[in-house]
């Protein structure tokens, strides 16, 4: 007999929705996608996709509603205004959000989804665009642990491994905690290779040099090639780094978690967006870093010709 698995509304179809929503696709789920730029549904009908660009089609008559939207606004934008994810949706529906948003806004949307009969669970997702294409992402789920149970076949279609912190908000809690770690990371490599250029090392040698050590991780093997060839096509756009560290001192504060390296942190992804590199994978930090230290593009050809 074959198995009959549920119908799903993917809502925001960008880097990271888009490959997640075809993995459902294929994995069987009768998928509608909803985007609000209509241009980044068209790679997904291409691969079979059922695609809409009219809300309520998404959201009304399914069993499962993902959320993968950039932001607390975005998701301010199409579930709470009018005409939005709440008006349209039916009882009964369980409603994953995996976008990265504050804590505080997850236990307030889940508020909202319970008014509605609806279940929420918040399942944020460590990994990028890389791991949502080859279902190598890590869900880390808040909300009624049943819920959980019951969606975790549609999780494990997207997800490798799913865990399980607690009420509703806990999994974005999580993300916070996750991100900060990815944010000094990238910054810890981005801050050695800006001392690096300013004692003349060549940059490919300096990161054979960190691939050997026991410093590399997966993490540095993804992002190794950007930083060697400066071409910065975003993976996760350097905009929402700085937007998880706001996130991160916004629920550090209330309760006195000391984070100095998240605030520097903070400044120096404030300062990358302000310079247009918003919109470049993080790891273009460096680019911004190189910049503050004088070693503009127009420089570093200067040094480069003088070594030759
Ligand atoms: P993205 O490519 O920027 O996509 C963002 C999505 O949100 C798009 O569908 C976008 O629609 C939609 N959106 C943004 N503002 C909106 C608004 N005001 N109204 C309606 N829709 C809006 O981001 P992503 O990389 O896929 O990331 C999605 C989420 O996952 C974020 O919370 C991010 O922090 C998190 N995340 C990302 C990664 C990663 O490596 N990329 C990894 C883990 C978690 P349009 O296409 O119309 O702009």
């Amino acid at each position: 007999m074959v198995e009959l698995k549920e119908r799903v509304g993917f809502i925001g179809t960008g880097i990271m929705g888009a490959p997640m929503a075809l993995r459902l696709k294929e994995a069987g789920y009768a998928v509608t996608a909803y985007n609000r730029t209509e241009s980044k549904l068209v790679a997904l009908v291409e691969q079979g996709v059922e695609v809409t660009v009219d809300l309520a089609t998404a959201v009304r008559h399914q069993e499962v509603l993902v959320l993968m939207l950039a932001d607390d606004a975005a998701l301010t934008a199409l579930v709470e205004s009018r005409g939005g994810v709440l008006a349209h949706v039916q009882p009964g529906t369980v409603v994953i959000n995996m976008s990265t948003i504050a804590p505080l806004s997850s236990r307030r949307l889940a508020s909202a989804f319970a008014a509605k009969e609806v279940s929420y669970l918040d399942a944020p997702v460590s990994g990028s665009a890389g791991a949502a294409k080859s279902g190598q992402l890590v869900a880390l789920v808040g909300g009624d642990k049943a819920v959980f149970e019951r969606v975790r076949p549609l999780l494990s279609a997207m997800t490798k491994e799913q865990f399980y912190f607690g009420e509703a908000g806990s999994g974005n809690d999580a993300k916070l905690v996750i991100n900060l770690q990815l944010a000094l990371t990238m910054q810890a490599i981005a801050e050695s290779l800006v001392l690096a250029e300013s004692l003349g090392l060549q940059r490919g040698q300096v990161l054979d040099m960190m691939q050997s050590s026991s410093l590399s991780s997966a993490f540095f093997g993804i992002k190794r090639s950007l930083l060697e060839t400066e071409d910065f096509t975003p993976a996760f756009a350097l905009k929402h780094m700085r937007k998880d560290l706001s996130l991160v001192l916004d629920a550090a504060r209330p309760n006195g978690a000391v984070l100095p390296n998240a605030l520097t942190s903070f400044g120096t992804y404030t300062a990358a967006v302000q310079n247009g590199l918003g919109e470049e994978d993080l790891s273009a930090v460096v680019v911004e870093l190189l910049r503050q230290s004088g070693y503009t593009g127009e420089n570093r050809r200067r040094d480069d010709a003088e070594g030759e």
